[in-house]
């Protein structure tokens, strides 16, 4: 929708989101081409021609609309309440930017501004991008003395994966969410075959909920229940165990699992 587009001409509707637009915004956008349109953990990237890249972060209560509009003044004279930024593509689609809470945020930023940003600059790689493998995650686990669960719950390792799934990565590859987060790795790095398991069952599961969430965007009913989250004291899913699901608190966030085939 946005990739490949030209930015022909951005409202802003207000000075600040959460904090005040960069300087000349509207005017450092204007003209550029977005080149590639991407995801690092909880912001959208869009790298413009120009060589800066926009950050975009939804906050609490951002989102995106596109209208596809035709005609000299595309974007609407009588804007909604929380529209606060409205981009003029050259595919004539107009995207506007409403946030009723204003957590959002949006910055540009030269390639040197990314790599010294806090968070952007040390984000790991997405889960379910080829980057992303037993190799990688070893190296990032490797020497850690936090818990896997801890460990996996760090954007440094691996950018954007909740509580939920990190709960449900580790039953499906039987690793204990309390093990030491080095033992994913030898000593020089190498991933060892938990590594392998890990990183599969990351994927697997982030798979099956892009899975079950357009299945359940399709046909409406009852979602379809978590391995281990939320489940405390229930049996344990797996063919042949006949543990129970239990709930702890690592980095003051629960934690489900199985004692018995989790090791
Ligand atoms: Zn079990």
């Amino acid at each position: 929708m946005m990739q490949g587009a030209r930015i022909e001409r951005v409202e802003l509707r207000r000075p600040d989101l959460r904090s005040p637009f960069p300087r000349a915004f509207a005017d450092r956008l204007r003209g550029q081409t977005v080149t590639l349109l991407t995801r690092r953990g909880k912001y959208l990237l869009a790298i413009l021609s120009s060589g800066e890249t926009l950050v975009m972060h939804l906050g609490m209560s951002g989102d995106f609309r596109i209208d596809h509009l035709a005609g000299v003044s595309r974007i609407s004279a009588e804007p909604g309440r929380h529209d606060h930024v409205a981009f003029e593509m050259s595919t004539l689609a107009t995207i506007t930017f409403n946030d009723p809470r204003r957590f959002g945020s949006m910055d540009l930023l030269s390639s040197a501004d990314f790599m010294a940003h806090p968070v952007l600059g040390s984000l790991g790689p997405e889960p379910l991008s080829d980057e992303f493998d037993a190799l990688a995650l070893a190296r990032a686990c490797r020497g850690k003395r936090t818990s896997l669960k801890v460990a996996l719950m760090d954007q440094r390792v691996v950018a954007g994966l909740g509580n939920i799934y990190v709960s449900e990565a580790l039953h499906r590859a039987r690793l204990s969410p309390r093990r030491r987060a080095s033992t994913t790795a030898t000593r020089s790095g190498a991933p060892r075959d938990s590594a392998r398991r890990l990183a599969s069952s990351i994927k697997a599961v982030l798979r099956e909920a892009v899975a079950r969430h357009e299945a359940y965007a399709a046909r409406p009913q009852r979602r379809s229940r978590f391995r281990v989250y939320d489940r405390e004291g229930e049996n344990c899913l797996r063919k042949n165990c006949r543990g129970r699901i239990k709930r702890i608190t690592q980095a003051a966030r629960s934690t489900f699992y199985c004692p018995v085939c989790q090791r």
